[in-house]
């Protein structure tokens, strides 16, 4: 998987797959307990060291399908035993073909095996049967794209919400409303000290652990949840593995975080829009974050300091490059995450009537410009430890796909 196939899984967000190739689905998927993917069961999907995380579906109109390869299945491109050449893109789409030929299409010139590519029916005639206890045959299987074979790779457990980190929320409720967020709908509860504790401590013991990650809605007030965050934070340093918290700031979070043994923060931005954030995110102050994003950086340093950027609420390009510059000339790193529409948060369009989920071009070239922009800060994403950067299941990340 290279970041061209990474961006169109990314914009298609969610794919068919037979619940029995997770395994035990409680051990295998990740159902999100926070932000704007909250509530959605999940898998990761890995491929050539890239991951991403998409949305279980069981429609059978979805345009991307998992399946698992046998052992005798040919791979990509050594189109000789039971596989179907197929058209270009283009005819595909004279046919109905209903992915992003555009996407597809900067695919081929670059990929030379994908306009050879196995079709689904040419797969599905040599593919064993799917059934309980035979992951051992091969854990191999291929994503289709409106029938096309896109990608090779395999299905990564998550250890708790992602792979190799206990990323758990504390509070399931917020009394902040932004609009793209099913969070304040959920209404869900908040875990005790002891409760996350434990759930670390299961973690740990598989001998998996290489993080943990905190964060959370907002029970009540931002200085209650910077409280939790920092008694949690305490309780875990046991471990000896890095420690990242997301929630929203309050005027001395980093300073408690960091002496309560956390090195990593990210307070979100959500969007560098003004106008958007006014409207979408209105009990939030941009402004506050920013100050605390910078003051941040003071405190636990370059490299350690992430916001999350929403693409896809109605903003510009150019709005977004000036505030991937502005981060990171704080020396913050900004992670572009797709607008998810979330069921819960019909009303979003009411807010933000432009809203779309961006297509896996944008994503690429703003994550392209992102890059670049990083290096010119001097700013590397691939050295953090915690929460979204190393994990990169729902974004393209600089340096690791970039
Ligand atoms: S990138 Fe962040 S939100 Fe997405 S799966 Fe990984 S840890 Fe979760």
């Amino acid at each position: 998987m290279d970041a061209a196939i990474k961006a169109i899984l990314i914009a298609e967000g969610s794919a068919e797959i037979d619940l029995e190739l997770l395994g035990s689905p409680s051990a295998l998927a990740s159902k999100s307990t926070a932000g704007p993917g909250a509530g959605v069961a999940s898998f990761f999907f890995e491929s050539c060291g890239h991951r991403v995380r998409l949305d279980a579906v069981k429609d059978p109109e979805a345009l991307l399908k998992v399946r698992r390869l046998s052992l005798h299945q040919p791979s990509q491109g050594a189109a000789d035993v039971g596989v179907h050449a197929v058209d270009a893109p283009q005819s595909q789409q004279e046919e109905g073909w209903k992915g992003d030929v555009k996407a597809y299409n900067s695919l081929s010139l670059s990929k030379p095996p994908a306009t050879s590519a196995t079709t689904i029916s040419a797969i599905q005639s040599p593919i064993e049967p799917v059934s309980k206890g035979s992951r051992s045959e091969t854990d191999e299987v291929a994503i289709f794209y409106g029938g096309r074979e896109l990608v090779r790779g395999r299905i990564e457990p998550a250890l708790i919400h992602c792979p190799g980190q206990a990323y758990i929320t504390m509070s399931e409720s917020c009394v902040f409303d932004c609009a793209f967020c099913p969070v304040p709908r959920l209404a869900g509860r908040t875990k005790s000290t002891e409760e996350i504790v434990e759930m670390v401590d299961c973690a740990y013991r598989t001998g998996e652990l290489r993080a943990v990650a905190i964060t959370s809605g907002i029970e009540r007030s931002p200085e209650e949840e910077v409280t939790r965050a920092c008694a949690v934070v305490k309780s875990l340093t046991k471990y000896n593995v890095p420690i990242g918290v997301s929630v929203y700031p309050t005027s001395d979070s980093s300073l408690r975080l960091r002496a309560a043994g956390a090195v990593e923060v990210k307070y979100n931005v959500e969007t560098m829009d003004r106008g958007i954030f006014e409207r979408a995110c209105a009990d939030m102050d941009l402004d506050f974050v920013l100050a605390s994003l910078e003051e941040a950086v003071a405190i636990f340093g370059r490299n350690r300091v992430f916001s999350n950027f929403i693409i896809g609420l109605g903003e510009s390009d150019e709005t977004v490059k000036s505030g991937v510059r502005e981060l990171a000339g704080l020396g913050v790193i900004p992670i572009l995450r797709a607008l998810n529409f979330h069921p819960l948060r019909p009303d979003l369009k009411n807010t933000c009537p432009d809203a779309r989920r961006p297509d896996a071009n944008r994503l690429l070239r703003l994550a392209q410009f992102e890059r670049e922009v990083l290096d010119a800060h001097g700013l590397r994403a691939d050295v953090s430890e915690t929460m979204c950067l190393p994990c990169g299941g729902c974004d393209l990340v600089p340096h690791r796909d970039v």
